[in-house]
């Protein structure tokens, strides 16, 4: 049986993908190899892998045939060339720093951003790479920063928590025109609602840990090489790098310099949890980001809610850009409740919404940003990021629609 993409949609694809290649026993799933190394009985043919003159796992830094088997169901989600995973998604982010960028760089990123990417890019501004933070909403203000040295711009898709939509497609064009690698995070919209490839992307990561692993039993992260870029234009490619044909440039070095050197390796076991629970993205993210339509809905109309951010409310700003590029809106959404209501009140008489960090996760997860995920970074940063101080990120699970909406409703009475 062949599952070619074109021919299938999008859970057919990633159910039947391990059975593109044999595996032992017929067996449906892709088997936990929990071997380190892998053994040759000629000596010559281990050499021959070492040298990268022919295909073959050497030690489990860098190669596992499970963690193989999603990197090839994540290429396949995000239509790219190839993909390398990491132990989480921030690995994913700093595969990026440590593989690809040099003393001198500079980095335009959006501000918007999911707060431990943002933490990172502090870090590395300490490292010698100059992080230039702008709206990315409109490219305008993605091409006022960039330099001479500019080597990445970093975008979300829809920012984690506030929900801004950056101005994805102009920004792909810009990127392009000036041969600067366009790296978007994909966690928020997935590539189920979306595919970056679609924008111009160079470079897409995943978060696997959320929506696609999806039941917040497993970390894991992912980059994918859309194809889209010519690596032959990127001046930190080592002469090492470059033996094969430069579109695979790019990801040797990522793999050699990040996931070797570095060792943010995903282990076999993970790797597995996150393909099973690939397999029904599709129809979690249906119920889901119809559920936080339905929840964001209600809790706008309420006079006791003060503000509601989520792309498929027609007051969100980027509502219509939104609408043209995604499947669908997404499961996360954040509100701010009306003075006068403790948001800590409020979460606690939640009865089905689970206070705790995550999401993407099976179950209705709450937290109150700015005293949690966002607490380090003060006040003042928080408000150049649009995070008001209560707050309240909610992201959707699969619970039963009409319970989740009584749910949040119910909890704005206080009693
Ligand atoms: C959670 C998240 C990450 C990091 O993923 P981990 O697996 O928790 O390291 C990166 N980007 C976004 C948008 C996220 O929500």
């Amino acid at each position: 049986m062949s599952t070619d993409k074109t021919q299938y949609g999008f859970t057919t694809t990633t159910l039947h993908s391990d059975r593109q290649k044999p595996i032992e026993h017929g067996s449906l799933h892709k088997p936990i190899h929990t071997s380190v190394t892998f053994g040759y009985n000629d000596a010559r043919d281990l050499a021959a892998v070492f040298q990268g003159r022919q295909q073959g796992y050497r030690y489990g830094r860098q190669g596992n045939p499970t963690v193989s088997a999603l990197e090839d169901k994540v290429t396949r989600m995000e239509d790219g060339i190839a993909t390398i995973c990491f132990a989480t998604g921030m690995a994913a982010i700093a595969s990026v720093v440590q593989a690809l960028l040099r003393e001198g760089d500079h980095v335009v990123s959006s501000a918007f951003l999911f707060g431990n990417t943002n933490s990172l890019w502090q870090t590395v501004a300490g490292q010698g790479i100059d992080v230039a933070f702008v709206d990315a909403t409109d490219v305008a203000h993605v091409e006022a920063a960039l330099t001479p040295a500019t080597r990445i711009v970093f975008v979300e898709t829809i920012a984690n928590p506030r929900t801004q939509v950056a101005d994805l497609a102009r920004i792909g064009a810009l990127c392009r025109a000036r041969g600067i690698v366009y790296i978007v995070d994909n966690t928020m919209t997935s590539p189920y609602l979306f595919r970056p490839k679609a924008v111009g992307a160079s470079l897409v990561v995943n978060a696997l840990t959320k929506s696609i692993g999806g039941h917040g039993n497993a970390l894991g992260g992912s980059l994918t090489d859309t194809g889209l870029y010519d690596w032959a234009q990127f001046p930190n490619i080592f002469d090492t790098y470059k033996k094969a044909a430069p579109a695979q440039w790019g990801m040797a070095q990522v793999r050699a310099k990040a996931l070797r050197d570095f060792g943010g390796t995903l282990g076999p076991e993970a790797a597995h949890h996150l393909a099973v629970g690939s397999e029904t993205m599709a129809l979690r993210l249906d119920r889901e980001c119809a559920s936080a339509l339905a929840v964001a809905r209600m809790l706008e109309a309420d006079p006791r809610v003060a503000a509601v951010h989520y792309p498929g409310l027609a007051s969100h700003p980027q509502h219509a850009i939104a609408g043209e590029l995604f499947r669908a809106f997404g499961s996360l959404f954040s509100f701010e409740l009306a003075d006068g209501i403790d948001c800590f009140d409020y979460l606690n008489r939640l009865k089905l919404g689970v206070s705790a960090s995550n999401l993407g996760d099976t179950r209705t997860l709450v937290i109150p940003v700015a005293h949690t995920i966002f607490y380090e970074m003060g006040p003042e940063r928080r408000a150049s990021m649009g995070i008001a101080e209560s707050l309240i990120r909610v992201s959707i699970g699969i619970e039963d629609t009409v319970d989740l909406v009584e749910d949040f409703r119910q909890a704005l009475d206080e009693n």
